[in-house]
C-alpha cells in the first residue's frame, strides 16, 4: 500500500480526521507564541544548523572523541552498524544481568530497529514507559508522531485501551482515572526492572555525557532504580561541548510543544556507585544519509515533531499513513535512504509548501529535500509508470508553445461542456472529487498580453 491508500483509510473517519488536524494545529500557534517570546529564535536556529553542520562534517573526530571520554567515565560503549546488531548487543548485555524484567523510555531509535519484538521473542517482558508510549504498546500499534505518540487516539480508545488491559471502568474517560491508573500500573513495572533502556537526545563529545529530555520523568524513575542503564543512540545525536546543549534545548522545546524547556532535562555521564552504564551507538542507514550530499542535512534534525504538527498532510493523513518509524515530511526524507521501493510515495506526501522548512528549529531544508528525492525516484523508476508517463506527456505539452496555446483554447472553451459526472469521477480526475473547478478565463495570458502591446 502506498501513503495515498493509507490515507484513505485514516480520512475515511471524517470526524477524528478533523480533531487530529485541530489538535495539531493547536500545537502549532502553541510553538508560534513560545518562538515569538524568544527575541533571537532565528539566531538559535541559524547557531544550531552551524553546529550541527559542523558536527557532521567532523562525525568520525567527535564520535571517537564521545567514545573515549565515555570509557574514561567508566561507560561501556558498543558500536552496531545495523538494527540487527544493535538488537543483538541490547540482548547480549540483558542476558549478562540474567534479566527478565526491562523498563524503557521513549526512543525512536529503538523502535527503528524493532527492539521490543526482538526481546520479547527472546522471553524478556519490555514495558514502554511513557504514557503515550505505553498506551500504543497496549494496543500493539506504532508510535503515529514523534512527540505525541498516541495523538491519533481519543480519551474513548484509551479508555477502552485501559479497561482491557489495566482493568478501569468500563467507559472510562476521565483522563485523570486513566492517568492514575497508567501511574500505579507503571510504577510495580519501575519498581521490578533489572535492566533500564532510555533513548539519547544529544550525545556531547567533550564529557562523554548523554542528555535525555522527557516530560513524564520516566526515563530518570527507570535509570535510577534499575542496576544497568542502556543508553541506545544514533551517531547524529553528537555535539562537540556542553556548552553547545542549550542553544538546542532553548529550541526543542519551544519548538515541540510551545514550552519553555522539557520538564526534565537529565545529564548522565557515569554509572552510580555499584551500577553499569552502556552506550550503544548505531548507524543503521546514517553513513548512507551522510554520502548522499542533497539529503546529508536531514542528519541534523533533533526529532521535535515541528514539521509534522505544521504539515497539512500530515495533519490530514495521520501518522500512520506514512508506515515508517519517523512520519511527516522529514520522515519522508529519511525512509527512502532505508528503503527507497518501499517508501517510494512518501517524498510525494507534501503540497511543498515549505511551511516544514520555515519551523525547523534546525533549518533543514525539508521540502527542497522532499522535490529532490522525487527526482531520485523517477531517475531510479521507482514511481508508478503512470505518473512517469503523464510526467512526461506533460512536459512535452508544457514545451511546446503551439500544443499548449491550443490544448489551452480546448479547455477553456469545452470545459463547460463536460458533463459533471466526469469532471468528478474519482478513476478519471481524482483532484476534482473534493475540489469545484475553477471557472475557465475567456483568454489566455498570452492573447491578453498581446493585446496590450497592440494598444
Ligand atoms: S526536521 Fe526539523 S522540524 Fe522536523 S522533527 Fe526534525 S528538527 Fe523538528
Amino acid at each position: 500500500m502506498n501513503h495515498a491508500t493509507r490515507a484513505a483509510k485514516f480520512i475515511g473517519d471524517a470526524d477524528r480526521t478533523t480533531w487530529h488536524d485541530e489538535t495539531l494545529w493547536f500545537v502549532r500557534t502553541k510553538r508560534d507564541k513560545a518562538v515569538y517570546a524568544v527575541p533571537e529564535f532565528q539566531d538559535l536556529r541559524e547557531l544550531a544548523s552551524q553546529i550541527k553542520n559542523h558536527t557532521l562534517s567532523k562525525l568520525d573526530f567527535y564520535l571517537e572523541q564521545f567514545e573515549e571520554q565515555a570509557k574514561r567515565n567508566g561507560v561501556h560503549v558498543h558500536w552496531a552498524a545495523d538494527a540487527d546488531e544493535h538488537n543483538a548487543i541490547i540482548l547480549d548485555i540483558i542476558r549478562q544481568h540474567n534479566a527478565t524484567r526491562i523498563v524503557k523510555s521513549k526512543s525512536m531509535l529503538t523502535e527503528e530497529c524493532h527492539l521490543n519484538p526482538h526481546l520479547i521473542a527472546n522471553g524478556i517482558e519490555v514495558v514502554d514507559t511513557d504514557l503515550g508510549e505505553r498506551i500504543i504498546q497496549l494496543r500493539d500499534e506504532a508510535p503515529s508522531h514523534l512527540v505525541l505518540p498516541a495523538i491519533h487516539l481519543k480519551k474513548e480508545d484509551v479508555g477502552e485501551t485501559f479497561f482491557q488491559h489495566l482493568g478501569t471502568a468500563k467507559g472510562e474517560v476521565d483522563p485523570q482515572v486513566l492517568t492514575e491508573a497508567a501511574r500505579q500500573h507503571l510504577r510495580a513495572r519501575f519498581l521490578a526492572a533489572e535492566v533500564a533502556i532510555s533513548g539519547v537526545n544529544f550525545a556531547v563529545a567533550e564529557t562523554g555525557g548523554i542528555v535525555i529530555c522527557t516530560n513524564e520523568g520516566n526515563a530518570d524513575l527507570g535509570v535510577n532504580l534499575a542496576h544497568v542503564h542502556i543508553g541506545a543512540m544514533g551517531i547524529e545525536k553528537l555535539i562537540p561541548r556542553l556548552s553547545d546543549l542549550s542553544v538546542f534545548t532553548r529550541l526543542l522545546a519551544r519548538s515541540a510543544t510551545g514550552q519553555p524547556v522539557t520538564t526534565y532535562t537529565s545529564h548522565y555521564t557515569k554509572p552510580a556507585d555499584g551500577k553499569e552504564m552502556h552506550i550503544v551507538i548505531v548507524d543503521n542507514g546514517r553513513t548512507k544519509q551522510l554520502g548522499r550530499p542533497d539529503f546529508r542535512a536531514s542528519l541534523k534534525c533533533i526529532r521535535c515533531g515541528a514539521c509534522m504538527n505544521t504539515c497539512p498532510v500530515y495533519r490530514r493523513s495521520g501518522g500512520h499513513s506514512y508506515d515508517a518509524t519517523v512520519p511527516g515530511p522529514i520522515g519522508s526524507i529519511l525512509s527512502p535512504n532505508i528503503d527507497m521501493k518501499k517508501h517510494s510515495s512518501l517524498p510525494f506526501a507534501s503540497t511543498l509548501c515549505g511551511s516544514c522548512s520555515d519551523v525547523c528549529p534546525v533549518k533543514i531544508d525539508i521540502h527542497t529535500q522532499l522535490y529532490k528525492w522525487r527526482q531520485v525516484l523517477a531517475e531510479a523508476n521507482e514511481i508508478p509508470a503512470s505518473k512517469k508517463w503523464s510526467m512526461k506527456l506533460m512536459g512535452r505539452f508544457l514545451t511546446s508553445p503551439r500544443a499548449l496555446g491550443i490544448g489551452g483554447k480546448l479547455a477553456r472553451h469545452g470545459i463547460k461542456f463536460l458533463p459533471y459526472s466526469l469532471t468528478h469521477a474519482r478513476h478519471f480526475n481524482v483532484w476534482a472529487v473534493a475540489r469545484e473547478l475553477p471557472e475557465p478565463p475567456k483568454q489566455s495570458f498570452h492573447e491578453w498580453y498581446q493585446q496590450q502591446e497592440v494598444k
